[in-house]
């Protein structure tokens, strides 16, 4: 592909609920970024990522915010796959709220040039941290239950961040465990923290023994409203 300079590829485009998070809840117009930095084994968006699973379209930040104009929604949840890779900074509308859903691997405010798993070139500037500052970050770090590594250089970046929170999820006792270390290490206070728990499925969601050391252990917990309400349904 092309350098990266004013073309943002879109899995799909939908209104629902904020389903996770710090805004769970929120009547939230999504914007699904294709393509991903990551392999996740238990990634529920893999339509996203996985070679010739997945239509995607291109958009460029005009359209992009007339598409975001054109929607009655207040919240606008920029995520994916990795919506990093794409000027985040060049998408805002006056009177919208921002979100952004990212696994936190790059850092916003540093250039980006990076070939991702398909061969697939991205590049883009730096993103103007006066702009990005007023967007509610989720950071979402992935644990060795992803099968994946975190990324020191831009954990401590966001570690330092007062304007993101970081989401982790979770399949047993031992995830906490791991989550601990690495807040111990970065440096991250507990209270920003959102626990969930990983599953498709409504009983996968259903865990209080496991939300309850959640609590105990000082962080917060983050439900899963869309898995609880549709399961694995898309668009939601
Ligand atoms: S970072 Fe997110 S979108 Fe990318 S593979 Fe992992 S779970 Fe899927």
């Amino acid at each position: 592909m092309e350098e990266n300079k004013d073309v943002f590829y879109l899995s799909e485009h939908f209104v629902s609920l904020q389903g996770e998070g710090n805004c769970a809840g929120l009547n939230s117009l999504f914007l699904r970024f294709h393509f991903c930095n990551l392999t996740c084994t238990w990634c529920d968006t893999k339509y996203t990522w996985v070679a010739a699973s997945g239509q995607f379209q291109p958009y460029t930040s005009a359209t992009l915010k007339a598409l975001i104009s054109a929607h009655h929604t207040e919240q606008v949840i920029l995520t994916g796959g990795e919506p990093t890779l794409y000027r985040l900074d060049n998408l805002v509308v006056p009177g919208k709220k921002y979100h952004v859903e990212s696994n936190g691997v790059f850092i916003p405010t540093a250039p980006l040039a990076v070939t991702i798993a398909d061969g697939t070139a991205f590049r883009r500037e730096r993103m103007d941290e006066s702009v990005i500052s007023h967007f509610n970050w989720v950071i979402s770090p992935k644990l060795s239950n992803a099968r994946q590594q975190i990324n020191g250089q831009s954990l401590s970046f966001w570690a330092a961040k007062d304007y993101c929170i970081f989401k982790f999820i979770i399949r047993n006792e031992a995830d906490l465990d791991e989550i601990e270390s690495i807040l111990k290490r970065f440096n991250i206070a507990g209270n920003k923290v959102y626990v969930g728990l990983e599953g498709q499925s409504l009983e996968s969601q259903l865990k209080p023994a496991l939300v309850d050391e959640i609590v105990s252990r000082g962080f917060n917990f983050s439900p899963r409203l869309h898995v609880m309400l549709w399961g694995a349904g898309r668009g939601k």
